[in-house]
């Protein structure tokens, strides 16, 4: 993120599963966290996220197909918010995990 300090909601939403995992830079995760501090929409989408992991980490321990859970999980966020924005990041996302 080399451009300006500036984290807009796409790039907040798009690096959301990133920042969960603690895969991005410290200067990074912090301007994520910055974001959803000034953020109520993407607050809610980061608790949402959060609380989607604890399920899929969860059902991980005791099943054998967690990637169809997840996509499974995936579609329905996409479905619930087809805002346009919220769709485009949910499939950039499934591509790039495979
Ligand atoms: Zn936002």
């Amino acid at each position: 993120m080399s451009q300006d300090e500036h984290v807009d909601c796409s790039q907040a939403l798009y690096r959301m599963s990133e920042y969960l995992d603690g895969e991005m830079t410290t200067e990074d995760a912090h301007e994520i966290a910055r974001h959803l501090t000034e953020c109520a929409p993407c607050l809610e989408e980061h608790e949402r996220e959060q609380i989607i992991k604890q399920i899929i980490r969860r059902s991980c321990a005791r099943e054998t197909a967690p990637t169809q859970l997840r996509t499974t999980i995936m579609q329905r966020i996409t479905t619930i918010c087809d805002d346009g924005s919220w769709a485009e990041v949910t499939q950039v996302r499934r591509v790039s995990d495979g």
